[in-house]
């Protein structure tokens, strides 16, 4: 039997507000437990929550960036359950008027892209954290999280890979950086998504039992968790089974999925509107300000560079995946703009590679934008070949000198003058009689084996295309 995978995600993105959703509370990631949590976050009778003007700007500015609806009121409502690190008993959270509705987002995927549906966007706030690890036979609480305003983005199910889903959750990912609502940090938990999957014969219309994969927070285990689902699911229908609709917990360590809890029924939650919290009330002032204010998004900018660059559609989005590495490509293309495609080729390979190695971000790269420029440009102007470049590069990012000091300190400057590289050709000919009787003879592999010759005596540093050049002067066939 074919299976169809069918997927819908719920991410959550931490607002970057400076205080928390509904009190003053720093939201500052790392504080000693409990230190960042006042009256209103820990659930102390008599207190009122104030709703931080900044969550819901940031709201609106996804919202537009998606082109959603946004309601010009919505309002917040308890979602009513225990837990010990949520001591209110509820957690705030929007339900039927949600502050983002209806919007779409289109994925790049290699067989071409696809519009994903957004169902809605609505404001939260988070729970604190449960510490098992420092007690033994006890629960640690730490509430500093508690109140830290989230944005919980609810898909369409029309995701129908793992792939489909990453390429997703990574736009989702890029959106939110560009419009700095969120530090977007996924080992701290600031994004973080819930998957939903499941499977149906190939053709069915209606939708399969779903399963829910609770707090997923790296693009790698998300897809590696959702691959591992529908295997599971598939193998349950297929040996006679049931799915059940339940969520289940992703364990990296040994690569599978297991149950954690069967699913509630929503009305469970026992929605109600906040009496505590009027209804959120967006003037078309607010919502005009934000639409002027909207960056350029990743998906125009990578269509920008694609059309001016003429970048292949990886690179141009790779590039662009945040404001930091498009700007630094921005900043090196302005000194060099004849080299942009051989600049894209720089950032996306030996740039992304050793940046990855050494675990920084493109702010931190050690050679910068205005290092990297005199580098393309000594490319440019033929001072030195592209291999050359690879090793001056190397040696620039560990010594952090500039192009033209390790050039001249180490001489690498490329040999194009005629006069030398022409009496060089004539001594590689004569010194190679048997070679240059098999080249004449009509074995073109031999003409490799002149140009190594030559790059050896000048170690690497003659103009390849001229010695190309001189090579074909001199050895003329008949
Ligand atoms: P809940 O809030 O209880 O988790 P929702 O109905 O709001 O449930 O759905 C949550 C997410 O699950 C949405 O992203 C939706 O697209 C997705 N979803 C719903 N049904 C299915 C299904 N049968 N298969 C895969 N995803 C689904
Ligand atoms: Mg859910």
């Amino acid at each position: 039997m074919n299976w169809e995978v069918v997927i819908g995600l719920e991410i959550h993105v931490q607002l970057n507000t400076q205080s928390k959703i509904f009190s003053s509370a720093a939201t500052a990631y790392g504080a000693d437990a409990n230190t960042q949590a006042c009256a209103v976050d820990i659930g102390l009778p008599g207190v009122l929550p104030v709703l931080n003007k900044a969550a819901v700007r940031k709201a609106v500015q996804f919202g537009v960036a998606v082109d959603a609806e946004i309601a010009s009121q919505s309002v917040f409502a308890r979602k009513n359950y225990f837990y010990p690190d949520s001591p209110k008993g509820y957690q705030i959270s929007q339900f039927e008027l949600p502050i983002v509705g209806k919007g779409e987002l289109t994925i790049d995927l290699e067989e071409g892209s696809k519009t994903i549906g957004i169902t809605r966007a609505h404001l939260e706030e988070d729970a604190g954290k449960s510490l098992h690890e420092d007690f033994v036979g006890m629960t640690g609480i730490d509430l500093n999280r508690a109140g830290t305003p989230l944005l919980e983005i609810v898909s369409e199910p029309e995701m129908s890979s793992a792939k489909e889903a990453v390429a997703y959750m990574r736009k989702i990912h890029s959106i939110v950086r560009y419009l700095q609502i969120s530090d977007g940090n996924m080992q701290e938990g600031s994004f973080r998504c819930d998957a939903n999957v499941s499977v149906r014969p190939a053709g069915e219309k209606t939708l399969g039992t779903r399963t829910e994969i609770k707090n997923l927070n790296s693009f790698r285990f998300i897809e590696r968790a959702i691959n591992h689902e529908v295997e599971r699911q598939i193998d349950v229908i297929e040996s006679g089974g049931r799915i059940v609709q339940e969520t289940r917990l992703y364990d990296a360590d040994d690569d599978s999925t297991r149950p954690m809890r069967s699913k509630e029924e929503a009305n469970d939650y026992r929605y109600f509107p906040d009496p505590d919290l009027l209804p959120v009330v967006i003037e078309e002032a607010l919502l005009a300000e934000v639409k002027a204010q909207m960056p350029e998004l990743p998906h125009v900018r990578t269509l920008r560079y694609q059309d001016s660059y003429g970048l292949a559609l990886e690179e141009a989005q790779q590039l662009t995946v945040s404001q930091e590495s498009a700007a630094y490509f921005d900043a090196v293309v302005t000194v060099v703009p004849e080299s942009a495609k051989l600049i894209a080729n720089w950032v996306c390979g030996d740039i992304a590679a050793k940046l990855k190695q050494d675990e920084l971000s493109i702010e931190q790269s050690p050679v910068n934008a205005e290092a990297m420029a005199q580098l393309m440009q000594r490319i440019a102007d033929g001072t030195i070949s592209g291999k050359t470049a690879k090793d001056v590069f190397q040696a620039m990012w560990a010594s952090q000198t500039s192009a033209d000091d390790i050039i001249q300190q180490q001489g690498l400057q490329q040999i194009s003058d005629v006069g030398e590289l022409e009496a060089l050709v004539v001594q590689v000919v004569e010194d190679n009689p048997k070679q240059v009787e098999q080249y004449l003879s009509g074995k073109d592999k031999v003409f490799g084996f002149f140009v190594g010759k030559l790059m050896q005596m000048t170690k690497g540093k003659a103009n390849p295309q001229q010695v190309t050049d001189l090579l074909k002067a001199k050895l003329v066939r008949d």
